[in-house]
């Protein structure tokens, strides 16, 4: 039995980039992938928000217009959100059912962000990775896994940077 039924686990843009400083380094998210799967497998649900600064970050953008800037910083968030899903699901061979909502919708790509299909998910063994932020500019990741955190009632938030 495991002491806590529902996690909200904050992935760090800089976390899945690993000594790489840019873009995804699969070694590193196999490796996270691997501890999920354990929580996963002893009935812990499993909530992920990607950050997006391995790509590109908001407030580093020099001159651009700010909300700009964020919005494509959010979208950063999605590449990773997509990159840590994929790797989920083809972990071993025999990888966990993965969801990504994103708080942008882009109907395309992933499911817009919904509280209770979240919630739904955790209850079928799926996990969930939150994309996009909270949506708004001048926000970041981690208040976007704090907020997520709430809305979920995870029993703990873990940061990884
Ligand atoms: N961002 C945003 N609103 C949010 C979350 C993120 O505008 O609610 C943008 C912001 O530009 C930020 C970027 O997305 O710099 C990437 O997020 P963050 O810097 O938190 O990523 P991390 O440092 O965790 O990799």
């Amino acid at each position: 039995m495991s002491k806590y039924k529902r996690v909200l686990l904050k992935l760090s843009g800089e976390a899945l980039a690993g000594d790489k400083k840019i873009g995804l380094d699969y070694d590193v998210i196999t490796s996270f992938g691997k501890s999920i799967k354990k929580c996963v497998d002893a009935g812990v649900e499993v909530g992920i928000v990607v950050g997006g600064g391995n790509f590109w970050r908001g407030r580093s953008s020099g001159a651009m217009d700010r909300t700009r800037a964020d919005h494509m910083g959010m979208l950063a968030t999605v590449i990773n959100a997509l990159g840590v899903a994929d790797e989920l699901e083809q972990l071993d061979n025999c990888g966990l059912e993965v969801r990504v909502q994103t708080a942008i919708s882009m109907p395309q790509v992933a499911e817009p962000y919904i509280r209770n299909k979240a919630m739904r998910h955790f209850e079928k063994g799926r996990v969930v990775i939150f994309g996009c932020g909270t949506g708004n500019p001048f926000f970041s990741t981690d208040t976007a896994a704090a907020l997520r955190a709430a809305e979920i009632e995870a029993d703990i938030f873990f940061k990884a940077t």
